[in-house]
């Protein structure tokens, strides 16, 4: 690896995870120095693990303090938060003002189930419910019915555990935690004492995980029913992870519950097949489904037409995110990323030098906070390389360049500094009612905390 005199000068769009990992590894190269511009839409950083990782999971947000701070807070990396990337700079003006360009802008759209009533008043998908509790701007202003005693999650991986415990956990709990005020204060009203989750295929194949399952046996004053339907695989074929989530579930099924006020139902081998109601979701209608398996050994369901109803006022659809597409980027609409090849972006199987990606907008939604690590270091190495063979430009631009621009069009983007402002106000304000924070939860709000 040659050495340069001037740091390389990069932006990285979004300040999530996968952000702030390539920001680590990037920094972690002495020998070829950096300088790092890191663009975030929303006037706060940390992407999903402020606006998704439970509150009731304090210990997954430690990352921020052990391993992101350190690297924001290093001098060669700058933060223009508030700052959108396709319209208040465009992608094209990074590329003339950096020398590498990395998207590590996370999937924010959702997965649809594709069947009649999804649309109807009711129905939403679990991403804008975790968005509302976790006080993201954009979705504060949301309001859900939690009237009706039953709510109903479609998919059950993490995202549906957490909706269920969000859901069913004591509000006594909840105040504890970093989640949105206006989210407790709704759920102190809320009616809801039972939760089904839908699997569409048998609990061998459930996609959460086990210490998230164990869990729920864990939320006081709410018991956990298995409904394992018609059919169930043969334990000894399974994986030692399936076969550990199968044993938690026939432990639920034992366990002497005590009387409890709610319940979760995990209930498998079920899908959705039509949302029913006058004017607002009132009926879920259910399909009981068979699994088959292919040649490759793929386990799929298969509905039947065995149908039942269950009365419900509130379903969310929890089965996957999805990325969006990026004005001016390839994207591969089938598995909802930008197109590339181990991070770097490529179109019609030809790379565009000095575009990398990372995260879920490179691998799509899964894994978990730590899988970026291993996810940045592959996008980080193909870049690295790429600066040996000389296949990246090196611009030399002027780090006045883009606060000039922004301030020129009247961009009110949120600093390094500003963001202390924000985290020591939020942070007081948690202080004195023994919380983590109290979220600022509107843009507003957080711009006026920098003043
Ligand atoms: P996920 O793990 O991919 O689970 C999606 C679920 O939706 C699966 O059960 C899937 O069933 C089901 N599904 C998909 N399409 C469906 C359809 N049309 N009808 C019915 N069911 C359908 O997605 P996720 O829960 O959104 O989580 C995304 C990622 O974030 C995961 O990697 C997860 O581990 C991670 N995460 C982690 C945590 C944590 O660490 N605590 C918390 C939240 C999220 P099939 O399996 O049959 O496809």
């Amino acid at each position: 690896m040659s050495r340069f005199d001037a740091p390389r000068r990069v932006a990285i769009v979004g300040s999530g995870p996968a952000a702030m990992y390539l920001a680590s590894h990037l920094l972690d190269r002495p020998e070829v120095p950096h300088q790092i511009d890191i663009f975030e839409r929303l006037p706060a950083p940390w992407g999903l693990v402020r606006w998704a990782v439970a509150p009731d999971h304090p210990e997954k947000k430690l990352v921020i303090d052990r391993l992101f701070s350190y690297t924001f807070d290093r001098p060669e990396l700058r933060f223009f938060g508030n700052v959108e990337i396709g319209s208040d700079i465009t992608h094209q003006e990074l590329r003339a003002n950096y020398d590498g360009v990395f998207y590590a802008c996370g999937a924010d759209g959702d997965n649809r189930m594709g069947i009649p009533g999804e649309d109807l008043p009711g129905s939403w998908s679990a991403r804008e419910f975790v968005a509302w509790y976790s006080g993201h701007p954009d979705f504060s202003h949301l309001t859900f019915d939690l009237s009706h005693p039953r709510a109903v999650i479609v998919g059950n991986g993490n995202v549906a555990l957490d909706v269920a415990r969000i859901l069913t956990s004591p509000v006594a709990e909840l105040a504890k935690t970093d989640i949105a005020d206006h989210a407790l204060t709704a759920l102190s009203r809320s009616q809801i004492t039972e939760v089904v989750i839908l699997g569409r295929r048998a609990a061998a194949q459930g996609a959460f995980n086990n210490p998230e399952l164990e869990e729920l046996a864990h939320i006081p004053g709410v018991l956990v029913e298995v409904d394992w339907g018609a059919d169930q695989s043969a334990d000894a074929e399974l994986s030692w992870a399936a076969q550990r989530k199968l044993t938690t579930l026939k432990d639920f099924s034992s366990k002497a519950w005590s009387p409890s006020a709610k319940k979760i139902v995990l209930k498998f081998l079920s899908s959705p097949v039509e949302l029913i109601g006058d004017g607002r979701v009132s009926q879920i209608c259910l399909a009981a489904n068979q699994l088959q398996t292919d040649a490759s050994g793929r386990v799929s369901a298969r509905a039947s037409d065995q149908h039942t109803l269950l009365e419900t006022g509130l379903v969310m659809r929890a089965i996957g995110y999805r990325g969006r597409p990026f004005a001016g980027l390839p994207f591969d609409n089938k598995r909802g990323v930008i197109e590339n090849r181990q991070g770097r972006v490529c179109a019609n199987g030809e790379t565009i030098p000095g575009v990398y990606v990372c995260g879920w907008i490179k691998r799509g939604a899964q894994g978990v906070i730590g899988s970026n690590k291993k996810c940045a270091a592959e996008t980080v190495g193909r870049y690295l390389e790429d600066i040996a063979d000389g296949a990246t430009p090196v611009l030399n631009a002027s780090l006045e360049a883009i606060p000039h621009l922004l301030d020129k069009r009247g961009i009110r983007y949120v600093s390094k500094s500003d963001w202390t402002r924000i985290d020591r106000f939020e942070r007081n304000a948690g202080r004195a009612t023994g919380r983590p924070r109290v979220k600022l939860t509107t843009s507003d709000a957080l711009l006026e905390a920098t003043l």
